[in-house]
């Protein structure tokens, strides 16, 4: 018979204490608190406590989406709903009997998943060693009807006993997060978001380095439709699950293409609308306090991707630009964007600014001062920062 199981206790969420060391340490903990308290605030909220280097969290709403949240929060190594038990072996085995008996459910009958039992012990004033006590409970657990082999190496299921002084938990899960840092450990930046797969993938990228992110998207009606806006705002309610409420500057940019095209060159206009595109997030990102841009840029992905014309592009920027997926190939970066859950709004097919009046041959060896003599002439610094006042910003939220 199976015991209903109830609701967990607490969630225990482990993170990645072991790299940082004196203030860091401090600062990526109260962070990695506040984070997953702004994580848990839409589902209700929930008590967060920081004990011996792990964090447990008691949920107000429902446990599996918060559990969910958790596992989104940068800095997360895994999280587990744990039961509370006794401190005494035969409440340790009954709670055991019943989290293996819920979890055979999950396969089919004649499955013979391979099982442990894991031991810790914080509390060293239990009468009994870890091991002592893992052959004991394993004992007690099974007979030989069992529908599950014993196997200490890579198991399907691992009971797990953590017996700590503030209590003795039980769980077998652990739902793994994605680590790296805390989101706003090490400040705010502003990524350059296009509707394609690459830039939310760059955004993700600084996020789990402990930046903050905020967006700006250049828009170029009536060149560019509506569908192109949705989508940029789609992909930040999906960024947004990782980061919380986000930051969108929307940029009118049909100006400033014309120009380009009436005065520039035609090879170099996409190289142009891209250094106006940076001189533009330059000043955005010290208005919003942000240390750096962040793009898609990808080395040769697309022939114009040249180091010759990333260098040219770059110049034009006076905050620092930080490229996250320079090196990565294509299908490294679609597999991340599947992971985070941007691909399927990236895939949906709506025109990006840059492909207004794309020029046949575009340079593939643009120079920086070339550039500069062309957008003195067309006096662009003028128009962008009329673009600049003009910015609209608004607040993204969450998608679920
Ligand atoms: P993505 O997949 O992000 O579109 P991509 O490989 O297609 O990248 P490009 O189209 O060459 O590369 O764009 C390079 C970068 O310029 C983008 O990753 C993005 O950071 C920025 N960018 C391009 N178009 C826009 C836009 N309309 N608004 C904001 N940023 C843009
Ligand atoms: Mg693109």
């Amino acid at each position: 018979m199976i015991t209903e199981l109830r609701v967990p206790d607490v969630l225990l969420l482990r993170y990645g204490e072991l790299a940082l060391k004196g203030g860091n340490r401090a600062s990526f903990e109260n962070t990695l608190v506040r984070n997953l308290h702004g994580a848990l605030k839409p589902l209700g909220g929930g008590t967060i406590t920081r004990r011996w280097g792990r964090i447990q969290i008691q949920p107000e709403g429902r446990w599996r989406e918060a559990m969910k949240a958790c596992a989104q929060t940068f800095g997360t190594k895994s999280v587990s709903p744990a039961w509370n038990t006794e401190r005494n072996l035969d409440s340790m085995i009954a709670m055991g009997r019943t989290l293996l008996a819920n979890k055979l459910q999950e396969y089919p009958p004649e499955a013979r998943p391979t099982f442990r039992v894991t031991v810790k012990r914080a509390d060293k004033d239990f009468p009994m060693t870890s091991g002592d006590l893992a052959i004991a409970i394993a004992e007690g657990m099974l007979d030989d009807d069992s529908p599950v082999l014993v196997q200490m190496k890579n198991p399907d299921i691992e009971f797990n006993i953590d017996l700590r002084p503030e209590g003795v938990f039980a769980f077998l899960d652990r739902l793994p997060g994605p680590g790296g840092l805390p989101v706003k450990t090490l400040g705010r930046g502003l990524c350059l978001l296009s509707g394609g797969i690459d830039s939310p993938v760059a955004a993700w990228s600084a996020m789990k380095r402990g930046l903050k992110v905020s967006f700006v998207s250049f828009h170029s009606p009536p060149y560019i439709g509506e569908g192109s806006r949705m989508k940029i705002r789609d992909l930040i309610r999906v960024l947004a699950n990782w980061q919380g409420p986000s930051e969108l500057n929307e940029v009118q940019f049909a100006e400033i293409q014309e120009t380009i095209r009436n005065g520039a060159p035609e090879s170099l206009r996409t190289i142009l609308y891209r250094r106006s595109m940076q001189r533009i997030s330059s000043h955005l990102a010290r208005r919003s306090k942000a240390g750096a841009l962040i793009t898609g840029e990808n080395l040769g992905q697309v022939a114009s991707q040249t180091l010759e014309n990333l260098a040219c592009i770059g110049a034009a920027a006076n905050v620092q630009v930080l490229r996250p997926l320079i090196t990565y190939d294509k299908e490294e970066v679609i597999r991340l964007a599947k992971h985070i859950g941007t691909y399927e709004v990236s895939i949906r097919e709506e025109p990006d600014c840059c492909t207004v009046f794309q020029p046949r041959k575009p340079a593939l060896r643009a120079r920086a001062d070339e550039c500069e003599t062309v957008e003195a002439d067309l006096n662009l610094g003028a128009i962008e920062e009329t673009v600049v006042r003009a910015a609209h910003m608004e607040r993204i939220h969450p998608d679920s």
